[in-house]
């Protein structure tokens, strides 16, 4: 087993019919890249950057998180990296950063609306990640946007970086994509309107799910609640790729599900462009992806989401891997 996922070292992800995807890793520091290499990653699909950020007693500095990033950049260059910007709050925190408790942390201040409140945080990191740009191929990707309004700020912030770095001289690539997570059901639901403002998009699943059928994906006790195959689930994630794909933008998916083997042909069926995981689920992923005929994946798709429950669906889908 191990050797035939060897084999598959530096062939692409490709149906047997000839539908090629994009096979990237979730990275949190620049430490993980080695296990990525050694996985064939086609590139970094989520760079979780709160990392950064954590464990330690002041916020990092332009400098420190230009480091981080033009590492990362660099050592993947030209491979494509793309860059989250911070998502702390909910279940992470930071010492040196007071927040007021609240009741509904996962449901509170937190990702960009954070970074909109306290501008100056945001302005550092986003020159960090220009400044970085120009050591490998950059796309930068906002966390839990939840509306039209909020996206568009943040782009503008952006935009007010790049005129800050245009004054000072600063050179940056002028080809970054900007994205954004499709994690919160609100952002689902307008993703057709989203789709005209962005480059790409890339499915949380981790919180969609929670956030779709209320389940706390931290609790134990109602984890048997917690599941990608919820019709509900299922349903939004193909409007999502539907929506993305009408405005010509790309769609991959960085939450779990994308590296789940049971998932995987549903995410073919429906089209799915990149699939964004952990290091060891690389090469296991792309082997399935070798051994499937996209027209039939099509139709595997077009049946689970003609079904009522999550147990039904998970019953078919065991019977077609067998
Ligand atoms: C997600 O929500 O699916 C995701 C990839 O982000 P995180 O797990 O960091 O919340
Ligand atoms: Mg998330």
């Amino acid at each position: 087993n191990k050797k035939e996922l060897e084999e598959i070292i530096g062939k692409d992800s490709i149906t047997i019919d000839g539908r090629e995807v994009e096979l990237v890793g979730n990275i949190g520091t620049p430490k993980d890249i080695a296990g990525l290499k050694k996985n064939d990653a086609e590139g970094v699909g989520l760079y979780r950057t709160e990392f950064i950020y954590m464990d330690r007693d002041s916020m990092p500095t332009e400098e420190e998180q230009f480091n981080s990033y033009k590492e990362v950049l660099e050592s993947l260059n030209p491979k494509p990296v793309v860059i989250r910007t911070l998502d702390i709050g909910g279940d992470k925190k930071l010492p040196y950063l007071k927040i007021d408790e609240e009741m509904n942390p996962f449901l509170g201040y937190r990702a960009i609306r954070l970074c909109l409140d306290q501008k100056e945080i945001f302005k550092t990191q986003l020159r960090a990640l220009l400044r970085a740009s120009v050591y490998g191929n950059l796309k930068i990707m906002f966390p839990m946007i939840s509306s039209l309004e909020e996206l568009l700020e943040a782009k503008k912030v952006l935009d007010g970086v790049k005129s800050d770095l245009d004054k000072e001289g600063i050179k940056y690539a002028d080809n970054i994509e900007v994205g954004m997570m499709i994690e919160v059901p609100s952002a689902a639901i307008i993703s057709d309107v989203l789709a005209k403002h962005v480059d790409f998009f890339s499915i949380g699943t981790n919180d969609l799910i929670q956030y779709t059928t209320a389940v706390d994906r931290m609790n134990e006790k109602i984890h048997n609640l917690y599941n990608p195959f919820n019709p509900a689930v299922l349903r939004l994630i193909k409007m999502v790729i539907d929506n993305g794909h009408k405005e010509n933008i790309w769609v991959g998916m960085c939450g779990e599900a994308a590296g789940d083997k049971r998932m995987i042909p549903i995410l073919l069926g429906m089209g799915l462009d990149e699939f964004s995981m952990s290091a060891s689920s690389i090469l296991p992923a792309r082997r399935i992806i070798r051994s499937l005929k996209l027209e039939d994946t099509k139709k595997i798709a077009n049946e689970v989401l003609n079904m009522s429950t999550a147990e039904e669906i998970e019953k078919y889908i065991k019977n077609i891997i067998k």
